[in-house]
């Protein structure tokens, strides 16, 4: 249980989140559930930076691992952890990680969507024009890293 002040208000309600460094490999996300904090590590990585941290989500797949409260919410709780630790100093990996408003851009920028489905094995979005694959799966790493369209 982490116990160590913290400089923030903590919200103590129920649904609460926070978000925090733990050591040069980790940073836990929690959520205040059932009357106490509620605790997912994700994997990461520090750098000399900027970005001075990479974040490491994991898939669809492995996401399935963490607890049950947190399935079926893994993009809610990427877009919080994002929030918390936004660009330039921190970056992101990992499997369908753009959230709508990095997403919007982006189709923008490839003509718009396809009338053909993406070819990326159980996806059911519509591909990006041109292209055989849909936003998320032509842009798998984050936004800041693309080259401009
Ligand atoms: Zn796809």
């Amino acid at each position: 249980m982490l116990s160590r002040h913290l400089p923030h208000p903590e919200p103590t309600e129920e649904g609460g989140w926070r978000a925090s460094p733990v050591d040069r490999h980790h940073l836990c996300y929690e959520e205040y559930r059932d009357g106490q904090w509620q605790r997912l590590e994700i994997e990461g990585e520090m750098l000399a930076g900027p970005p001075f941290f990479i974040i490491h989500f994991s898939s669809i797949e492995a996401w399935k691992r963490h607890p049950a409260w947190a399935h079926h919410r893994r993009d809610e709780i990427i877009d919080r952890i994002k929030s918390r630790f936004p660009p330039p100093a921190h970056d992101y990996e990992g499997e369908a990680i753009l959230s709508a408003a990095d997403r919007s851009p982006l189709i923008a920028a490839a003509g718009g969507l396809s009338d053909k489905p993406c070819r990326w094995a159980s996806c059911t979005s519509p591909a990006l024009h041109g292209k055989q694959f849909c936003v998320t799966h032509c842009y798998p790493s984050s936004l800041w890293r693309q080259p401009s369209p």
